[in-house]
């Protein structure tokens, strides 16, 4: 595997929860999972196997047990990632692990009790506090939105539709990666904003879990965060660092059941597990490094954190086990899960200056209101020096923006009132100057009522325009400004100091891990041995030793293998299952649909890769519609449909037996019904007949009025069919022509 400079791996940590009750009571059996804090490994009895099978030691970047608290796991593990989110990386959390072990108690935790808060609310106080203490200079706009994918469709959790909406697509930009294009996102000012949001999508996945069975297990959660923070860099420019956080309770890890699902319920079960098998073939993929070939594409999972595996973005998994004995497959299965994602290198950078940051917009929108409120504020202050005679303060330095804000709108006030005044004076004045004729007098009334009208139009302009630009500028986080700390310094020192332990411990942790892989190394380079005895027991225990790892490693290799026939059996039967249902549908294709009308459809299907979905392609290329679509002829009102230049050729062809009848339908009621003794009159009928056809538009036109029997007097019955196929075919050759 390339290790370049500025790859990390990604960081894997384990959480094992308390026994619960109801397992306490199960029996003496206890616990299957050990865990070294300072080392931090994992060891997993099996609890079928006999005292003398060594026990499976796994080792990461850190594991805390059932007593363990949410701060510790925080501090330790997820206080740097979110640290390096506002310093513009992108950073993903990921819960993973079987249903019950505590994924979303690691990432929500109990939000009334402060103990107990999980990573999320933790993440929140971090962003804003972080922002209340970093220096005026910065401006910050935090997003957050929050999705969910069931059923292998995304789902948008702040949108009160996402019920009955179909699933969102995903797109791909070279600039930000794989995004969902149509996502809610909330701007958020506060903790209690984004707590808001929060709460908004979990009600919404908590109605959704009332209607369908297993749904909170089954379904992955996101929540997005996206910190965008400008600042004035030493070139004097304002740049923007975008930080993208993804915080992800995924659906439990556990095998799903699969026998006797059928058709319909067989695809769903399919799509069920979809994005967790994509998932471990994206890791396998990703840990192996030899293969070239990620598949991220397989499912909405993979493709929405390909940036998290693999890509720009740092990222940690938190692998929750249980410790209960009846687990232990799917505990194990999630230990080797972890152990394969530690050697994931993923490449983050700082994304400096990308073209979509919204922040640059809101700065954009309100340097505009701002400049219409600055025009507004100089077209009254010349006014107002132009209507008053008494001079106004000279323009004197206000330093602050806000007074120089508060100053525009005392300004405006002021001159509005006075306005106000002076023209209800000149009102009066109007009123009472005898003068003036009243025609005059009303007119100039009228005039002063419209120029008051105006002034209160644009003083109501104003006021919008104010809201407005006050409405953008909130949005927009000030460092120290907007949001008011209100931790004392005790409690400043105290965080700082819990941070620094929880650093120092992380950091004894690897050391301790680093030792004991050098130890192995260097243990015979330090030995010397006083006598042959001594040196056949060091040996003779090196041996024993390394027997055990080999046994370890022997029943790991067993291990795999049984679990790789297990899911071998699996895609068997799967594949059984779909290769039945595809026969079933083949045996209808071939039997009830008419193989022209299969072909036709076959050869208009194409495979839509961004949707995973069959399509029809349209009939006529889309861009050549307006050309090439013919539109079908129409008549004039009361007239029969004209003959097409086609049938009129095949017409006088007769080759087609199909266009004989052209124009030969009469489509009124028959009232006069045949009988035999109109039969005589046939010969005269065909004469009358003719010349009338003849006549008629055909021979300019092609257009024929259809008559019926009770119009025309000459008319006959239905046995003159033949005598209209005459008519036209000897009428349609000239207009044919
Ligand atoms: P999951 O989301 O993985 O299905 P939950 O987070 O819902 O599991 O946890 C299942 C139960 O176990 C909850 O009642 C939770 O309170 C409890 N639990 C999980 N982890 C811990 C822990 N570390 N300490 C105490 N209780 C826990
Ligand atoms: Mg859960």
């Amino acid at each position: 595997m390339s290790k370049n400079k500025s790859s990390e791996s990604v960081k894997v940590v384990v959480r094992c929860r308390p026994l619960n009750r109801k397992e306490e009571s199960n029996g003496p059996s206890g616990e299957i999972v050990q865990m070294d804090l300072r080392l931090g490994q994992v060891i997993l009895r099996n609890p079928r196997a006999s005292h003398s099978e060594p026990q499976k030691t796994f080792t990461f970047d850190a594991v805390y047990d059932g007593n363990s608290k949410q701060r510790d796991l925080y501090d330790e593990s997820v206080r740097p990632l979110i640290d390096s989110v506002l310093a513009g990386f992108n950073g993903t959390i990921f819960a993973y692990g079987q249903t019950g072990t505590g994924k979303t108690y690691t990432m929500q935790g109990m939000w009334l009790d402060t103990e107990k808060r999980g990573v999320i609310p933790n993440a929140f106080d971090h962003i804003f506090t972080h922002i209340s203490r970093s220096q005026s200079d910065k401006q910050y706009l935090v997003r957050a939105s929050y999705l969910e994918i069931y059923r292998e469709e995304i789902r948008d959790l702040l949108d009160p539709s996402h019920a009955s909406a179909r699933g969102l697509e995903l797109r791909e930009s070279p600039e930000t990666g794989v995004y969902v294009p149509d996502l809610t996102s909330c701007v958020c000012k506060s903790i209690k904003e984004i707590e808001e949001v929060m709460n908004v999508g979990n009600q919404a996945r908590a109605v959704a879990a009332t209607h369908m069975n297993e749904y909170s297990s089954r379904s992955h959660a996101l929540f997005l965060i996206t910190v965008e923070c400008g600042q004035p860099g030493p070139d004097g420019r304002k740049h923007i660092r975008v930080g993208r956080l993804n915080l992800v309770d995924l659906a439990g890890s556990e095998r799903q059941a699969k026998t006797g699902v059928q058709g319909e319920r067989l695809k769903e079960a399919a799509k069920i597990n979809l994005s967790l098998s994509a998932l471990g073939n994206v890791i396998s993929a990703l840990a192996d490094g030899r293969s070239g070939h990620v598949p991220y594409r397989d499912s909405k999972l993979t493709r929405l954190l390909q940036d998290s595996l693999g890509g720009n973005a740092k990222t940690v998994m938190v692998a929750t086990l249980g410790p209960a004995p009846q687990h232990y497959d799917e505990t194990l299965t999630t230990l080797r899960y972890a152990n394969r994602a530690k050697n994931i290198q993923n490449q983050p950078r700082v994304n400096e200056d990308p073209k979509d940051a919204l922040l640059r917009e809101f700065q954009r929108e309100i340097a505009r209101l701002r400049a219409q409120l600055n025009h507004r504020k100089w077209r009254n202050k010349q006014k107002k020096e132009r209507s008053d005679d008494q001079a106004s303060d000279p323009d004197g330095d206000e330093d602050g923006e806000c007074e120089e804000e508060e100053q525009v709108e005392k300004d405006a006030e002021d001159y509005v009132k006075r306005e106000e005044q002076r023209l209800e004076r000149e009102k009066e004045a109007i009123r009472g100057d005898r003068s003036l004729l009243a025609d005059e007098k009303q007119r100039l009334l009228g005039e002063k009522e419209r120029m008051m009208g105006d002034l209160r139009k644009e003083q109501e302009a104003t006021e919008q325009l104010t809201a407005k630009y006050k409405a953008m500028e909130s949005k927009l986080l000030v460092g120290g400004k907007n949001i008011i700390d209100h931790t004392n310094e005790q409690q400043k020192m105290l965080e700082v100091k819990r941070q620094e332990i929880a650093e120092q411990s992380r950091n004894e942790r690897e050391m301790q891990q680093q030792m004991m892989v050098q130890d192995d190394e260097t243990l015979e380079l330090r030995e010397t041995f006083t006598s042959l005895q001594q040196e056949v027991e060091a040996k003779t225990k090196k041996l024993k030793k390394l027997y055990a790892k080999l046994q370890c490693i022997k029943a790991e290799i067993q291990d795999v293998n049984d679990e790789h026939v297990r899911s071998r059996q699996e895609l068997e039967q799967t594949q059984n299952e779909l290769t039945r249902e595809l026969k079933f549908k083949y045996l209808i294709i071939e039997n009830f649909i008419p193989p022209e009308e299969k072909n036709k459809i076959m050869s208009r299907m194409t495979f839509d890769p961004e949707e995973d979905q069959w399509k029809f392609q349209p009939l006529v290329p889309a861009e050549s519609k307006p050309l090439q679509m013919k539109k079908r002829p129409t008549s004039a009102v009361g007239y029969k449909r004209p003959i097409s230049q086609y049938a009129r050729v095949a017409i006088t062809m007769g080759a087609n037996n199909r266009f004989r009848a052209e124009n030969i339908m009469f489509l009124e009621l028959d009232m006069n019904p045949p009988n035999t003794a109109s039969l005589g009159r046939f010969k005269d009928a065909e004469l009358n007949q003719s010349s009338s056809v003849d006549n008629s538009p055909t021979n300019d036109g092609g257009v024929h009025k259809s008559r019926s029997w009770y119009q025309s007097q000459k008319s006959l019955t239905s046995s003159s069919s033949n005598v209209s196929l005459s008519a036209c075919t000897t009428a349609t050759p000239a207009s044919a022509q």
